[in-house]
């Protein structure tokens, strides 16, 4: 399958698309790479989540470093449980959650 790569650029701080297609690979559960099927709205993602009108934001994971996505609706839902934004990535906190279970032990 071929789509349109959006990623997140940690240098210039933004998501960036590619203008020729690619083949889709699967990725994290939060990963910021993803593709989209038209050049648009691999823009449109682009445009909006950069300027911050969009729904999405990228967070840097405070265990291993890799950049993770992060939405309004992850935020909505911690908010609604009094819980803190994440500030690691899913991989990160499964391991975590898997430790202190082993220390429970
Ligand atoms: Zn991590």
């Amino acid at each position: 399958m071929l789509g349109y790569k959006v990623y997140y650029d940690k240098d210039q701080l933004k998501f960036v698309y590619n203008e020729t297609v690619s083949e889709v690979y699967a990725v994290g559960y939060d990963s910021p790479t993803m593709w989209f099927y038209t050049l648009s709205n691999a823009k449109n993602f682009c445009d909006s989540n950069n300027d911050h009108t969009g729904d999405y934001s990228v967070k840097i994971c405070k265990d291993c470093g890799a950049a993770f996505l992060y939405s309004i609706y992850d935020d909505k839902w911690l908010h609604e449980r009094g819980l803190k934004p994440y500030s690691r990535c899913y991989k990160c906190r499964k391991i975590r959650k898997k430790e202190k279970k082993d220390e429970e032990r």
